[in-house]
């Protein structure tokens, strides 16, 4: 096979039929009319060659040059040109060089001559005269052999044309072909084969490769038994089958894999050998390679996105379950990151989310797989782990770095976290159910106070039933009207005058555990069923405002809660003018208590909701006013009407000097924005004593116990519209 390579310069493609050869002529050269005649008489009768005469050496060779002469019969004695002349003239010619030719001479020769006669290209020598028969039968017999001789010429042409096309089509075809021998070693390779395998200076030419066994070429995980009889390729090679391995990689003269496709179909039986055809696949291999990591990568940190993650648990699984070491995979989720990004933009929230993905990889070994699942929240798989506790060093490591604090433009502010870790094989056995028990841990971290980490127990399964459980309460509740509002009055804190009430949600029946509104208002805003109680209180809260203004007159004000999903609708605006309208009261008289977080969620359309309210003419209070991200810059940006201070400072402020200064400065900032207080949460008459000791000119306002608690409706309507402070605490029920 090589040799034929090697003589692969030209190439022409073989001629598909090869006409039959045509009558084969007898050229007869004598210079004597009479012999020429002989010669006619004793050769011309015969159909099966066509006979030529010519009387002299010089017409004969003209008569070769243009005729296709198979036979001569060569008079040696001419005058000008004589027989061995014009033999030695035909032998220069590789033309006439192979055409036969027989002496005719009538005088004996000597052996010289005749041995020149043969050198010349004679193939006999005949005497004058001469037997006919004989002389036909020579004719008859060299005509054959020169019949035959052609025809070898002709078939070896033929055979060196076919040759050459099949060298240039492996010479040049762009696939990769070698033929491998029922023993395994490569006995060709086409020079893309070699090109393939890496440039000739690095080692790889085709005859380095000859000899070579083919499983060498392979990288390892696409030929894991080094045994050739036991390789696919020898298998079906057996059983006369086609094989081909769709996504293969050959090992390349710099050692790098080549991806490649092979096919691998068996020679004719008695070459013992097959073909196998190799196709670079480098491009596809890698465009469906940067598919692939653009399908399971977050494009904003570059982290594995949530199909990304799932298969490497599923990985990382498997591997386990072959060993014993543990899994642990951690739930991390900022705290308070929404209203970061609500507040900064999304541009400041991504670059925030960014920085903290670089974070998280600094505090995780390069081996464990950290990914956005989305939003701000991340996981981490802890893979070959001693023990699961080896999970807590990481979490605690990891809310240390979240920790730090961060500067995004001129704000710096502290971020947290909040880590569910959930262990394999103890909390799930497949991914989906690890996901959903760290992702449990980390919801119970939420809830008791964040910035800490929690493993999974089996009670946080039994915590989620019980939301669901809760879930399906509240919505019946909502169906069958189970709320009520309660009535708090508020009064001035030096005159004692009744400023209004704030409505406070219950919820009195169907409510086996006494839930208060700060447990299940934050369930009804995760499930999104804050909008219809929400309107029911708003519907609820403005009715009973017409009852209390047939009551008290139309100076009181009417507080109610708003919470930020119900703030967030465009509607709300519209639907409390049509409430305000449809129950015959001034907007003046409605106040709507929204918190800090609120405030911050979206800037620009906060500040247009509170505009439009304000052009209402509904007063706005910042309930629960320092609890929030207090940064104080905002407030001068809103169009406020009161502070409320929140009910826990007022319950420390006695002891704690901390608090104490905090809520003196709230009414500091009230009083220097122009903003009316509120003090939450006043139960006794020494926090009232001290309370009027901090405002000037005693103008702020205070809601408790002290006075009385929030009542039903029939029982608010007794509160005097002047309290005598020697009286409280009132008992109205
Ligand atoms: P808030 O708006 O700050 O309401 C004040 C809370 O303090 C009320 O608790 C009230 O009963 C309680 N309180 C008033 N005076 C005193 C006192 O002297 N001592 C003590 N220990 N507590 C006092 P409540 O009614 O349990 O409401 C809790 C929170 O639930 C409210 O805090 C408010 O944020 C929310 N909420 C109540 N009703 C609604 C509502 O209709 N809609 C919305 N969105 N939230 C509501
Ligand atoms: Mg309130
Ligand atoms: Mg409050």
């Amino acid at each position: 096979m090589n040799a034929l390579i090697r003589a692969a310069e030209n190439s022409t493609t073989p001629s598909p039929r090869t006409p039959p050869l045509p009558v084969p002529r007898v050229l007869v050269v004598d210079d004597r009319e009479e012999n020429l005649e002989a010669m006619r008489a004793v050769l011309d009768d015969d159909g099966s060659w066509q006979l030529l005469c010519v009387n002299s050496g010089e017409a004969a060779l003209q008569c070769l040059l243009h005729d296709d002469i198979s036979l001569v019969l060569l008079d040696v004695q001419m005058p000008g040109m004589d027989g061995y002349e014009v033999a030695e003239l035909m032998h220069g010619n590789p033309r006439t060089r192979h055409t036969p030719i027989i002496f005719v001479s009538a005088i004996a020769r000597t052996p010289e001559l005749i041995l020149r006669g043969y050198n010349t290209g004679a193939v006999d020598f005949i005497l004058k005269p001469f037997d006919p028969a004989m002389l036909r039968q020579k004719v008859h017999n060299l005509l054959a052999y020169e019949n035959n001789r052609r025809e070898l010429q002709r078939l070896s042409q033929q055979l060196e044309r076919e040759r050459a096309f099949s060298v240039s089509i492996l010479a040049n075809a762009a696939e990769g072909i070698m033929v491998v021998g029922e023993d395994g070693l490569i006995q060709y390779a086409n020079p893309a084969m070699v090109q393939m395998l890496g440039d000739e200076k690095a080692g790889n030419t085709a005859n380095n490769l000859q000899g070579r066994a083919f499983l060498e070429l392979l990288a390892a995980s696409d030929a894991p038994q080094q045994d050739w009889t036991l390789s696919p390729f020898y298998q079906h090679w057996r059983k006369r089958q086609t094989y081909r391995q769709h996504e293969a990689a050959l090992i390349t003269a710099s050692n790098a894999p080549l991806p490649v496709s092979l096919s691998c179909a068996p020679l004719p039986q008695p070459q013992r050998a097959m073909v196998i055809l190799v196709r670079d696949i480098s491009v596809e291999y890698n465009l469906h390679k940067q598919l692939e990591s653009l399908i399971i990568a977050d494009p904003l940190t570059g982290l594995l996105n949530r199909r990304g993650f799932l298969q490497a648990v599923e990985a990382a699984l498997s591997r386990a379950r072959r060993g014993d070491r543990k899994l642990a995979l951690l739930y991390l989720d900022l705290d308070g990151f929404k209203a970061i990004n609500d507040t900064l933009g999304h541009n400041a929230g991504d670059d925030l989310l960014y920085r903290i993905s670089a974070k998280l990889r600094s505090g995780v070994r390069a081996y464990d797989s950290l990914a956005r699942m989305g939003g701000d929240e991340f996981t981490i798989l802890l893979d070959n782990l001693h023990s699961c506790n080896d999970a807590a060093k990481v979490a605690a490591k990891l809310l240390e770095l979240v920790a730090s604090e961060q500067r995004i433009g001129e704000m710096t502010f502290n971020l947290s976290a909040s880590v569910g870790i959930a262990c394999w094989p103890d909390c799930g056995d497949d991914v989906e159910s690890l996901i959903s028990a760290a992702d449990m841990a980390m919801y119970e971290v939420k809830q008791n106070g964040r910035q800490h980490y929690r493993f999974y127990s089996p009670q946080m399964t039994a915590n989620v039933h019980a939301r669901i459980h809760l879930d399906q309460r509240l919505r019946e509740a909502i169906d069958k009207q189970y709320f009520e509002l309660l009535w708090q009055p508020q009064y001035c804190l030096d005159s004692g005058q009744l400023r209004g009430f704030e409505a406070l949600l219950r919820w009195p029946r169907g409510n086996p555990d006494k839930l208060g509104p700060d447990q299940f208002i934050s369930r009804l805003e995760e499930t999104g069923l804050i909008h219809p109680l929400g309107k029911w209180v708003l519907n609820e809260g403005i009715g009973q405002l017409a009852r209390l203004n047939q009551h008290f007159g139309a100076a009181t004000t009417l507080s109610l809660n708003i919470s930020p999903a119900q703030f967030a609708i465009p509607e709300l605006i519209e639907e409390l003018a049509q409430l305000l309208h449809s129950h015959n009261v001034p907007a003046t008289q409605l106040e709507l208590e929204v918190t800090e977080s609120v405030l911050l969620k979206n800037l620009n359309t906060t500040q247009s909701q509170l505009r439009l309210l304000r052009e209402l003419g509904i007063k706005i209070a910042v309930d629960d006013f320092g609890t929030g991200y207090s940064s104080l810059a905002y407030l001068s940006q809103f169009d406020l009407d009161v502070l409320k201070i929140d009910r826990l400072f007022i319950t420390n402020m006695m002891a704690s000097p901390r608090d104490a200064a905090l809520v003196k400065t709230i009414i500091d900032l009230g009083e220097h924005l122009g903003l009316d207080i509120i003090a939450e949460g006043v139960e006794t008459q020494a926090q009232r004593q001290w309370l009027l000791e901090q405002v000037e000119h005693g103008k702020a306002i205070m809601q408790g116990w002290l006075v009385s608690p929030a009542l039903p409706f029939e029982a608010a309507l007794k509160a005097p519209r002047q309290l005598d402070w020697g009286q409280v605490p009132l008992t109205l029920a």
